[in-house]
């Protein structure tokens, strides 16, 4: 049996992985029209003919609305940018509360604290790690106005039951695709399902133009409002002739020409890169299956997974070695990824510490330093983010795994490397587990 890297052994692989690049001829091509055209921007913050960007942007949108069978979509500069839009446009406000997974990037729960209204945290379910609906409901108060759900890892939350919810109490309901451009739920598009669906164009996702992100909705007035707060609306209500003020003042959140250019070679590449993604998903669980203690991803029934990571759950009880432990070596057999050589292999232990868990909630400073939003008097509830309020979240923290190395262009021969490596370290668990102990 082949010795541990860890412990002194070879490595399985050493030459690195192949970079994840998206960015080829189609997208080179595009830049260099944009560039020759002259127009690396059009906007301008008033109403008037610039109010809605310039040639390469509007395109974008409508190719990205027909491609989702959205009536409308508004590219923006991140989806940070674009969750805040979506907030604003949802007219969060102070006193508001918006219910948010906790086991998400930062972002999906600082949009509402933009608008200082205050996250609540609704657990997750722990076979999707998306929000879990009977949570969602318990945490429905006089207060909410809006639910941010976020389809984590690349799979669709449970819509139908949170949108009974929303329609019930009268909420706005924020998709955040980021992670999930093209899944599935019950065989519509994510981003569609909610009021507002929010994806991300950096370039860690799956398609990208460095940075960049659009909002899809189906509805008019939130369009408006979504291009108001994008750009500059303080300035344009006037003679634009919009009367609802609520959250109008406006931002810088407007995509340039160039993004918008390789954002529409993106979009055409998007659906080939999702399913070699999924192949490769395919093609390793295949290997995976059958190892002791680590369960593979479980996709709804009717869902269709897109795989941002590939989140395995990791039971410390069955492997007898704590997750850091295995992981390390693990990570000791494997190269890095071209592109991404000093973030060394790419996979990683529990994504994120739950949100409420940061400083931020945990000594409840966000704005000057009364408390806000948290304690403002405009505030009738009260905040509860102690450590436990999600268990399923706290739990999945400590136990999946998440890795990136399913990402096209990684072929059957990289993958069987991947393969190896769990299988490596799995049957030298006796050495690992004696060298653990030994500290
Ligand atoms: C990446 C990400 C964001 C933020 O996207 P940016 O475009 O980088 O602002 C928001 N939510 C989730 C779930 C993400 O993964």
């Amino acid at each position: 049996m082949n010795t541990l890297a860890l412990l002194g052994g070879e490595p399985l692989r050493k030459t690195l992985f192949p970079a994840y690049s998206v960015i080829g001829k189609e997208e080179i091509d595009a830049v260099r029209a944009v560039m020759e055209s002259g127009i690396l921007s059009r906007y301008v913050g008033a109403w008037n003919e610039g109010f809605y960007g310039g040639p390469q942007v509007r395109a974008f949108e409508d190719e990205w609305a027909g491609a989702f069978a959205a009536r409308h979509a508004v590219a923006v500069n991140s989806a940070t940018s674009g969750l805040i839009s979506a907030a604003g446009a949802a007219g969060v406000g102070p006193g508001d509360e918006v219910i948010v997974s906790p086991y998400t990037m930062m972002a999906s729960a600082t949009a509402a604290l933009v608008f200082n209204a205050v996250p609540v945290f609704a657990d997750i379910d722990p076979r999707t790690y998306c929000l879990d609906p009977e949570s969602v409901r318990s945490r429905v108060t006089p207060r909410t106005k809006a639910i941010i759900v976020v389809h984590i890892f690349g799979q669709a939350a449970d819509m139908d039951p949170i949108m009974e919810i929303a329609e019930a109490h009268g909420l706005v309901v924020i998709e955040d695709c980021a992670q999930a451009p093209f899944a599935t739920y019950k065989g519509r598009p994510v981003g569609t399902l909610g009021h507002m669906g929010v994806f991300s164009f950096n370039y860690h996702k799956h398609i990208h133009t460095g940075e960049g992100g659009v909002v899809t909705t189906n509805d008019d007035g939130l369009c408006e409002r979504l291009q108001l707060i994008r750009n500059h609306g303080e300035a344009v209500v006037g003679g634009k002739g919009v009367v609802n003020l609520i959250d109008m003042v406006g931002f810088n959140f407007r995509m340039g020409e160039i993004e918008a250019a390789i954002a529409r070679c993106q979009l055409a590449k998007g659906p080939a890169l999702i399913a070699a993604r999924q192949a490769n998903v395919a093609y390793l669980e295949g290997k995976l299956a059958g190892l002791p203690g680590l369960a593979l991803p479980a996709v709804a029934p009717g869902n269709g997974h897109v795989y941002y990571v590939h989140a395995l759950t990791y039971d410390e009880a069955a492997l007898g070695i704590p997750r850091a432990a295995f992981v390390k070596a693990l990570k000791a057999e494997l190269p890095a990824t071209a592109l991404r050589e000093r973030e060394g292999p790419l996979i990683g232990e529990g994504y994120v510490r739950p949100l409420y868990l940061e400083p931020m909630y945990q000594e409840r400073i966000a704005y000057g330093d009364l408390g806000c939003p948290f304690a403002c008097p405009f505030y009738e509830g009260e905040t509860d983010y102690r450590p436990g309020l999600c268990p399923n979240a706290e739990t999945a923290h400590g136990t999946v795994i998440t890795h990136e190395l399913m990402r096209p262009p990684m072929t059957e021969a990289d993958l069987d490397d991947v393969a190896g490596a769990f299988h490596k370290v799995v049957e030298n668990l006796p050495a690992l587990r004696d060298h653990h102990r030994g500290g």
